[in-house]
């Protein structure tokens, strides 16, 4: 039985552990993938209060290793199930990806569980990643050095995306549904200088083609109805996250849009049951606020515990 087990090790799950530990309590951190969450894509990080400027993965290591030093337990195993246990505490069911499932016991629960890429949710774009079909830059781009690529989105993410790999391909098309973008101007800016940048404005993405491996997509222009063929065999997607909440609905209450509702005190309905970071119903999703909803979820799941 611990005190507090953690579902998600990103930003979220990571702070709820450092103030969970140092409020003397045994946790345990149950993530599905690699510790770091989402950020670990991020090349530059230039907003977290006191840090002036560090890369995802730094940051992500910083606070991985911070949490294990002060005594947090970490297992990669996602969590699929939550249900009442023993004297008030919770089970939590955990799987392996080779498909080992564990049982945990603890008397209070967060979860922080992020968020995962969105699809376009065009035909064969699951069987496509990994031949031509990325949503990740950072970690893909590498492969398409040298080779004309698209990204569809036009937030941070995107514009930060094509920024990165214009340093590498031959040629980058940006292609955004609207004739605006929602990322920040700075990088708009720095993009429109770059010579092998092309936006593709009012634009979607319509077909994936390509015998095994990725070698052009169909683009629809929403405005003429127009459509043409654009010669990419890498296509990074780009256009958000989305939670990743439905193993949870039967503790907890999630929104329409999956997220899992609770207020700045970050209390589910559920007693004992505590959530942090992207997969809170929330207004701002930032570095900043995930580590803030980690701070306050934990010490409300040390209040509870008692
Ligand atoms: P985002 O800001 O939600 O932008 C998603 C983009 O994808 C939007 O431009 C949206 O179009 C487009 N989109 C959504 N669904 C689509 C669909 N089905 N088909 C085509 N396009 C679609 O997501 P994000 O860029 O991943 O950023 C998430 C958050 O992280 C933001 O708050 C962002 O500022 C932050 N972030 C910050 C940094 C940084 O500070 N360095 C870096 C990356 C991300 P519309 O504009 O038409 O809605």
């Amino acid at each position: 039985m611990r005190d507090i087990i953690i579902a998600g090790g990103g930003t979220a799950g990571l702070s709820a552990a450092i103030y969970g530990v140092r409020a003397g309590k045994t946790v345990l951190i149950l993530e599905e993938k690699f510790y770091g969450g989402q950020i670990v894509n991020s090349p530059e990080i230039v907003n977290y209060p006191g840090i002036a400027k560090i890369s995802g993965y730094e940051f992500a290591k910083n606070l991985y290793d911070q949490a294990m030093a002060l005594g947090a337990e970490y297992k990669q195993a996602r969590v699929v199930q939550i249900r009442d246990g023993e004297d008030g505490g919770k089970q939590v069911v955990a799987r392996t990806s080779g498909g080992e499932e564990t049982i945990y016991e603890a008397r209070a629960v967060i979860l922080a569980t992020g968020a995962k890429n969105r699809p376009l949710g065009l035909d064969r774009e699951q069987e496509m990643v990994g031949a031509g079909v990325s949503y990740c830059a950072t970690c893909d781009g590498m492969f398409f050095r040298e080779k004309e690529v698209a990204v569809a989105g036009g937030g941070n993410t995107a514009l930060e995306d094509a920024l990165f790999l214009s340093n590498y391909c031959s040629k980058v098309y940006l292609i955004h549904r609207r004739d605006q973008f929602r990322g920040e101007d700075r990088l708009a800016e720095a993009l429109r200088q770059k010579e092998n940048v092309e936006f593709v404005m009012d634009s979607e993405v319509t077909e994936l083609h390509g015998d095994g491996m990725l070698s052009g997509i169909s683009v629809r222009q929403v405005k003429t109805g127009e459509t043409r063929e654009i010669p990419v065999s890498g296509l990074f997607v780009a256009i958000g996250q989305m939670p990743d909440n439905e193993d949870f609905q039967d503790v907890v209450s999630i929104d329409g849009k999956g997220y899992i509702e609770a207020g700045e005190d970050c209390k589910t309905e559920t007693p004992g049951i505590y959530t942090a970071g992207d997969c809170r119903t929330k207004e701002v999703r930032q570095l900043a606020t995930a580590a803030a909803d980690g701070a306050v979820a934990a010490l409300a799941a040390c209040e509870y515990i008692g």
